[in-house]
């Protein structure tokens, strides 16, 4: 049974996850699989390229992590090994990154061979220093970036997405875009993940919680 179902275009929004430097092949928290110079399927750039250029959605949003340096979701900050679980100073439960993402530097750019000048708008988030972002809809501390209201008032209803990292932000993204009561998809062929079993894991926590995931 075919799994591709047509986004109801032109109600559909692409969202563009955290397609930056820092993520890519060289980067300080480079996802595997996500370098432009890999070929589709391998890497994702020239798939994510061509559903900003050519995939006809009414809105193309690129979300951008943007950290302040000291940030509670760096190790350095948290003061806990690289990966480990480490706690914020607001008392969450916190994985321990390295450094990324952190405004005004290189790191924190779009990829350069991203097609960013097809987007529509960017929502920064991570900016506040006491509260990581997995989503691009809401910081872990409940405050909103104004990415529903956006597309919203754009009157859109439907929202695929795409990017970096599978079973972090993506799926972050897509369970906010399905409570917020878009119909969503996820992309997998224009995703990268960190680990093989997360983005299992995520895919299966997506699917249960009503999101289509497209393979
Ligand atoms: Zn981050």
């Amino acid at each position: 049974m075919p799994n591709y179902i047509p986004a109801a275009k032109p109600a559909a929004a692409l969202i563009v996850v955290d397609v930056q430097r820092d993520f890519m092949t060289g980067g300080a928290l480079a996802v595997p699989l996500a370098d432009e110079k890999l070929p589709a399927p391998e890497g994702i750039l020239p798939r994510v390229n061509g559903l900003m250029a050519g995939g006809g959605y009414a809105r193309v949003v690129l979300t951008q992590d943007f950290h302040p340096a000291g940030h509670c979701s760096f190790a350095s900050t948290l003061g806990v090994p690289l990966y480990a679980k480490g706690k914020t100073a607001a008392g969450r439960g916190q994985v321990a990154w390295p450094d990324h993402c952190v405004a005004g530097t290189a790191g924190a750019e779009f990829h350069p061979g991203l097609y960013a000048r097809y987007a529509n708008a960017i929502i920064r988030k991570g900016v506040n220093p006491a509260y990581d972002s997995y989503s691009g809809f809401a910081d872990d501390g409940g405050e909103q970036t104004g990415l529903a209201g956006y597309l919203q008032s754009a009157g859109i209803t439907a929202v695929d997405v795409a990017g970096i990292a599978t079973d972090f932000c993506v799926k972050a993204t897509a369970l906010h875009a399905h409570e917020n009561g878009f119909a969503t998809r996820v992309l997998l062929g224009a995703c990268a993940g960190v680990a093989a079993a997360g983005i299992e894991e995520a895919i299966a926590e997506l699917r249960a919680a009503g999101v289509v995931v497209i393979e």
